[in-house]
């Protein structure tokens, strides 16, 4: 840099945005800017580890220069503040120390996520109640109701109950999984009975959709799995599940194929597919494809669907992703299990 650079370079920097200090190895602030001023106060002079206590800051020094890396320190509770660090390498000597002040973001995402929790909870015994009585109206009292518009329209209730009890589950179950409190237990089973339960219970929404679901099962039996039961079916019901939804002509075709220690479970469609600028993202939190985001009639999902089949299918050593989808034409999920020894 020459002379001219260096004094916009540094111009910037006592401008900037975000907290910016030298720090020796020690951890000594030799220089800062002004906004880190304002986040950790003045520490010219200052061994910066003494004042801010929230994680080894002398530690992180060290770390960065001896390894010449940055080390990226997320996410650091001090003083009533959450405060994100970066320290990056200046020379052999010195180290860069970014620090951003991420208070407003956290308690957006701590307010977000408790309401979301009390929200679902408050949700479920309502809706419960719901479904249950649509059901007892549907089983009971059927041969009441005189008017076919009448039992369509209580078959709906129950219908969307089931659905909005879904999409709450999601909601409950996202956080339980993202903080390991789910139990796991593996046994050896036949997953082709389990595709058959799966395919038999969504057998319904095809039949009403007008569109074909079956189980393409091979001819001689297939190798066990070793897993959990449950997980492996809710993902098999899950993928099965988005199929029916995003299909509208055609159907869903479900096959299973043991190669290299795993069970392979595909579930194809002939449904609407996704386009290739999607196809990244379908497995992150709340994401849907835009279409379907925007069309949320159709979808009728909370987007969790394929975020919560992966945090499972971790769990149980397997994968789950999309081999292939074309748009207008459908799309392929392969599901891997891993086989009993
Ligand atoms: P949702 O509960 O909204 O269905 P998922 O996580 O299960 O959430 O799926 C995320 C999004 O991925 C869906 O909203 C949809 O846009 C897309 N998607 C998933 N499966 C399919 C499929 N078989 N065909 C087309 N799009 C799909």
């Amino acid at each position: 840099m020459n002379s001219e650079t260096e004094r916009f370079a540094s111009a910037a920097i006592a401008n900037a945005p975000f907290g910016f200090l030298i720090a020796g190895p020690d951890g000594a602030v030799l220089s800062q800017n002004r906004k880190s001023e304002e986040i950790l106060g003045s520490l010219i002079g200052k061994n910066m580890g003494s004042i801010v206590s929230a994680f080894d800051v002398a530690g992180s020094c060290r770390d960065c220069l001896a390894g010449q890396k940055t080390i990226e320190v997320k996410e650091a509770a001090w003083n009533g503040k959450y405060l994100k660090f970066f320290f990056v390498p200046a020379d052999g000597s010195a180290c860069t120390v970014i620090v951003e002040d991420i208070t407003e973001a956290k308690t957006v995402e701590k307010n977000r996520e408790q309401f979301f929790m009390v929200a679902s909870h408050d949700l479920r015994t309502p809706l419960a109640a719901i479904k249950a009585s649509a059901e007892l109206i549907m089983k009971a009292y059927s041969n009441d109701i005189q008017n076919e518009n009448a039992k369509k329209l209580i078959a709906n209730i129950d219908l969307a109950s089931v659905r909005l009890i879904k999409i709450v589950s999601d909601f409950l179950e996202a956080p339980r999984l993202e903080a390991g409190r789910i139990a796991v237990t593996k046994e050896r089973f036949d997953v082709a009975e389990t595709i058959r339960k799966a395919v038999g219970d969504l057998a319904i929404i095809a039949t009403n959709k007008g569109i074909s679901l079956s189980y393409d099962a091979p001819r001689d039996p297939l190798p066990a799995v070793f897993a959990d039961k449950e997980i492996v079916e809710q993902v098999i019901v899950n993928l099965i599940g988005n199929a029916l939804k995003f299909t509208f002509q055609g159907g869903v075709t479900v096959s299973s194929a043991a190669d290299d220690g795993m069970m392979r479970v595909r579930v194809t469609d002939t449904g609407v597919g996704i386009a290739e600028q999607d196809q990244q993202m379908l497995f992150g939190k709340f994401r849907q494809t835009d279409e379907n985001f925007i069309g949320r009639g159709i979808t009728q999902g909370s987007g969790l669907g394929l975020y919560i089949s992966e945090l499972l299918v971790g769990m149980i050593g397997g994968s789950v992703v999309l081999e292939k989808s074309d748009l207008g034409k459908g799309s392929t999920f392969v599901f891997a299990i891993p086989l009993a020894k």
